[in-house]
């Protein structure tokens, strides 16, 4: 690439828009739809495979709310609002686990949002829940959490580490701002 070529690219990079490689490798939220007639979850499940499957929790709070981010989340919410929703979750799990029946995950991931927004208190809850319903333990199965520098306080990485995650993965405001990974282990 001659120094010409290269300074375009910087000048055109400076005035894209930072966002212009915010893509998504799967369906975009405005995708979803209902389902008419609705399908009971069992019968969707009834023929598929279950020996293998990938355990998604989604905690949609985040402390701040990024410019350009159409996720399922909301900014500051109080602790009664995440205990409302973690009591919503615990029986979700039960409807979904009576639905699906006898399954084996290969690997999971709390995402969002930003699931470290949750106390160290309701970290444990969540992974008590997801222990309890699902059979799944970060010690057996591979596991990832989405966090932020903000949120990655000692007490909820400590949690983290005790239930076994492997990998944190910075939620995508704090990875243009200040990427890190951070292995736990
Ligand atoms: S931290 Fe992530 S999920 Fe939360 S508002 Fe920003 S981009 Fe969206």
């Amino acid at each position: 690439m001659s120094v010409k070529q290269f300074s375009l690219t910087v000048a055109s990079l400076k005035t894209a828009t930072p966002y212009a490689a915010y893509s998504y490798s799967y369906p975009h939220k405005t995708a979803y739809r209902p389902i008419a007639p609705a399908l009971p979850l069992r019968e969707v499940w009834q023929h598929e495979a279950k020996d293998s499957l990938f355990l998604y929790v989604h905690l949609p709070f985040c402390e701040m709310r990024c410019g350009f981010c159409n996720l399922f989340t909301t900014a500051n919410p109080n602790e009664d609002v995440v205990d409302a929703y973690l009591n919503q979750l615990q029986r979700q799990s039960i409807c979904v686990k009576r639905s699906i029946g006898t399954a084996r995950y290969t690997r999971s991931a709390i995402g969002g949002g930003t699931p470290t927004y949750l106390s160290a208190g309701q970290l444990a809850r969540l992974f008590d829940l997801l222990e309890h319903s699902f059979d799944v333990v970060a010690h057996q199965v591979p596991m990832s959490v989405e966090t932020s520098p903000r949120t990655a306080e000692d007490d909820r990485l400590r949690v983290l580490k005790e239930r076994g995650v492997t990998a944190r993965s910075p939620s995508e405001a704090r990875r243009m701002r200040s990427c890190k990974e951070i292995a736990m282990r």
